[in-house]
């Protein structure tokens, strides 16, 4: 059971937006924000490290977690690809007397946003275009061909959420980007 306590701040996007590079801006700026680590069912990559970016477990942990309502939300983002946020990252967040922050797709978005309603902003990160999407995710050189095309076809439905957030953030030039977010946390904040 969750108590109501903090604030939380919700950033989605198609995948190679930006949002994980926003958020880690966000982090670093407000000191009482933390970072909500989802549970996931794929794999982690080379930089990535278990209780830091993901909790990394298997298909068949994830759906005992769903059976036994660990989830505040969850998605099967890609086929066989998992993503959850646990219930107790959020307790745990909040018992601190910090706020939390999010980084999930665009439908656990919307549900949380639906659940923590007025103590939530959920902000959209919008890609220039679809080109320069592509584009940072073939740089970032984390995605295989097959990953790549599946986060690709994703991401025009993706874009089509934009409207159910609250706020958007262009992430063009990254510097104005972080400056823009970092603007409308505060006034989330203030009030
Ligand atoms: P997401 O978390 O949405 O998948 P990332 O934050 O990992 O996206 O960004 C995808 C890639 O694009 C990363 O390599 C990141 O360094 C780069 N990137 C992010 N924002 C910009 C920007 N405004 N201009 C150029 N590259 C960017
Ligand atoms: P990635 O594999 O690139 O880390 O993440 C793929 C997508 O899953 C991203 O859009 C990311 O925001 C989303 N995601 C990460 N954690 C969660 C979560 O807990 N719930 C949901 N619904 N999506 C998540």
């Amino acid at each position: 059971m969750i108590s109501k306590k903090g604030k939380c701040l919700i950033v989605c996007a198609p995948s190679g937006a930006g949002k994980t590079t926003i958020v880690r801006h966000l982090l670093k700026k407000f000191p009482s924000l933390s970072f909500s680590v989802s549970a996931t069912s794929r794999e982690p990559r080379k930089n990535e490290t278990p209780g830091i970016h993901y909790h990394y477990i298997s298909v068949e942990e994830f759906k005992k977690k769903i059976e036994s309502e660990e989830f505040v939300e969850w998605e099967e983002v890609y086929t066989d690809q998992f993503y959850g946020t646990l219930k107790s990252e959020i307790d745990t967040i909040w018992s601190k007397g910090h706020h939390v922050i999010f980084d999930v797709d665009v439908e656990g978005g919307v549900t949380l946003k639906n659940t923590f309603g007025e103590n939530a902003l959920a902000l959209f990160v919008r890609p220039p275009s679809l080109d320069v999407l592509e584009e940072r995710l073939r740089a970032r050189g984390t995605e295989s061909e097959e990953s790549l095309a599946k986060r690709l076809s994703k991401a025009e439905k993706e874009l089509t959420y934009e409207l159910k957030f609250d706020t958007t953030v262009i992430n063009d030039e990254l510097s104005l980007a972080c400056k823009d977010a970092e603007k409308k946390v505060e006034q989330f904040f203030r009030v």
